[in-house]
């Protein structure tokens, strides 16, 4: 069975004033809907990769046919990088973060306000299209890392918790060049009770669920 772009959590507009409505609109029907109808065409050719979830294929790109592998890297991360980022968005603004996640970040860090510095500097740092992620590692260590285009911490073994698109599509419209105004504005709009639920998932429990 080919994927299918799985529909926002929440209205178009519950992510304003941080995300506004049209560019919601244009990046989940419009460019994530390209990516998921790229990535069925390529996997059409090796249907039987249908069987395991878009994370479960990034997880193990070494299996993937070599005549659809740069497809499924590029079209397939795609697809489960802005499933994720649009997952861990919440219409409840303004949470903190909780429980096991809470104390990897304070522990970590130092504080939430420190470990906003520090992911704000690593979203700024991306050159061309990216991502910037808070991830954890086999041994529940927390880091923030980033991927360019739509490579993806999955391919590392890494459980993504958060994470910030930011290729231009993703904020253009409202803040044009402005960058760090967008990643600012991004921090109010966390869903930190995913990102805890996560958190507490193994990689291999994670990549069943996307
Ligand atoms: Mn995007």
């Amino acid at each position: 069975m080919a994927y299918t772009l799985k529909p926002l959590p929440y209205d178009y507009k519950a992510l304003e004033p941080s995300i506004d409505e049209t560019t919601v609109h244009i990046h989940h029907d419009k460019h994530q809907q390209a990516y998921v109808d790229k990535c069925n065409t390529a996997m059409e050719k090796h249907p039987e990769l249908f069987n395991k979830t878009i994370a479960q294929v990034l997880s193990d790109l070494m299996s993937v046919p070599v005549d659809i592998k740069k497809d499924v890297t590029n079209q397939g991360g795609g697809v489960f990088n802005h499933t994720f980022y649009w997952e861990t968005l919440s219409a409840k603004h303004n949470q903190q973060p909780i429980g096991n996640l809470k104390a990897a970040i304070d522990s970590t860090f130092g504080s939430y306000e420190d470990f906003k510095a520090q992911f704000k500097q690593q979203a700024i740092s991306v050159f061309g299209s990216g991502w910037t992620w808070l991830v954890k590692d086999a041994n529940n260590a927390v880091k923030i890392v980033n991927t360019a285009n739509q490579d993806t911490p999955i391919s590392s073994h890494l459980v993504p918790l958060l994470t910030i698109d930011v290729w231009e599509h993703a904020y253009y419209l409202k803040y044009q060049n402005l960058r760090p105004n967008y990643i600012d504005n991004f921090f109010n709009i966390l869903d930190w009770e995913k990102a805890e639920q996560f958190y507490n998932l193994s990689f291999d429990e994670f990549c069943k669920k996307f």
